[in-house]
């Protein structure tokens, strides 16, 4: 087999005004998630762009999934090319959602200003500069190889970063990441171009409420405060939850290193009389709280079992009532995700591993995410293990004001993954 890198690398190469527009254009529909802004305007735009270089289109409403209705619609694209010859089918999926702007800003956040190599905007790193360099690294390698083998597909779906519920689990549950159909998965989240992203640690949250007695707040001894009674819960957990889960360490290369360990925030709390109005201005009414609740966030590891998870928060809470006369609580579950993490010798991994060599000179490093991402309904709907987060921009910049992401960066890992499709449809 003839090595066709260089030719491929050309085709990149003679892309780079045409990624630089595309990114632009892309960043300049602002599809603001909440609500869902401009998802059809942004789904629209990427079918006329990609049907005018011939691939065939779906445009997939996620009629009824959460945050779907007819204001504020879930669109989705698939975009789909087929070689010559039967053989496996690549995906790229990017979310084309971006968050609120937030304050700091020194741009126009949906402006697109390119300036010393990088394009300013909200949504330029995480991720439509990701989605733009797996449609230039597509297009590439079908100019330089048009008698390929298998199929190439590239979504754009909504909602990632708010769960993905109308975007990839919908195309999930529908069958478009069934292993017979979809064999490889790469998802272009700004992880920097050198590293490779295997998978994410797991997700419980849970509500906890603690119970008491409403009385008169002169009289506190006739009623039980459920606030009291919090504080031995919280107190608990310094003791002897927050020792116990920084001692549980994983062999997951999470980054950063901080979170190469269980963890548990405490996401808010809420006890008593509801906070007032800003307008209000008396004074609040002298009660004892009978209600107090905390949201939990648990991130728990691969070597960690969710149902051992829940019991450590049961067993705690269960040592608190036991020293606690007339203490009751509850726990809610709310949220969950089971962590994944692709094999490094699985195909897709080995083959982008190769091209990162070829087209940076480096060894990859192999990352875990710290929290979850859309790979989560891949692997746990769709049942397809060989998936990877790969992609240009830095982590660290998404979701900050004055994103951005850098052109040379991109084209960078537009040849990557160019390369890693000549080497799986040859
Ligand atoms: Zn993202």
């Amino acid at each position: 087999m003839p090595d066709h890198s260089a030719r491929i690398l050309a085709e990149v190469a003679a892309r780079r005004a045409a990624l630089v527009t595309l990114t632009r254009d892309l960043v300049r529909i602002p599809t603001l998630n909440p609500p869902g802004r401009n998802y059809r305007e942004l789904v629209e735009f990427l079918e006329a762009r990609l049907e005018a270089e011939g691939w065939s289109v779906e445009l997939i409403r996620a009629e009824g999934a959460p945050g779907d209705s007819d204001r504020w619609p879930r669109w989705n694209l698939v975009a789909r090319r087929d070689g010559t010859r039967p053989g496996d089918c690549v995906h790229f999926n990017g979310h084309h959602d971006v968050v609120e702007v937030g304050h700091g800003w020194t741009r126009e956040p949906f402006a697109a200003e390119v300036e010393d190599g990088r394009i300013y905007g909200r949504g330029t790193c995480d991720m439509k500069g990701g989605i733009a360099s797996a449609i230039i690294a597509a297009e590439a390698f079908v100019a330089a190889m048009p008698d390929f083998a298998g199929a190439i597909e590239i979504s754009a779906t909504a909602d990632e970063e708010t769960g993905g519920y109308g975007g990839v689990a919908w195309l999930a549950e529908q069958g478009r990441f069934d292993p017979e159909r979809v064999q490889h998965v790469i998802i272009p989240e700004p992880l920097n171009k050198d590293r490779i992203c295997l998978g994410h640690r797991g997700v419980w949250w849970a509500e906890i409420e603690t119970r008491g007695r409403i009385a008169h707040g002169s009289m506190p001894f006739l009623g039980d405060s459920a606030i009291r009674h919090m504080g031995a819960v919280l107190e608990e957990m310094e003791r002897t939850l927050f020792p116990l889960l920084a001692g549980k360490r994983t062999a997951m290369p999470v980054v950063p290193e901080g979170a190469r360990q269980s963890t548990l925030n405490i996401n808010s709390i809420h006890g008593g009389e509801p906070e007032p109005d800003p307008d209000f201005t008396g004074f609040p009414a002298p009660c004892v709280a009978d209600r107090c609740r905390i949201v939990i966030d648990r991130r728990f590891l691969i070597e960690e079992d969710l149902a051992e998870v829940k019991r450590e928060v049961q067993d705690l809470m269960e040592r608190v009532r036991a020293a606690r006369p007339g203490f009751s609580y509850e726990i809610r579950d709310m949220h969950e995700v089971i962590p994944t993490m692709t094999d490094e010798n699985a195909p897709v991994v080995r083959s982008t591993a190769a091209a990162i060599e070829k087209v940076l000179g480096a060894r990859p490093d192999f990352v875990v995410s710290p929290g979850t991402y859309d790979q989560k309904h891949i692997d746990r709907i769709g049942r397809l293990g060989n998936c990877i987060a790969y992609g240009p921009g830095i982590l660290d910049l998404a979701h900050q004001p004055d994103e951005w992401i850098g052109i040379d960066d991109m084209v960078d890992s537009a040849g990557v993954m160019a390369l890693v499709l000549a080497e799986l449809l040859r």
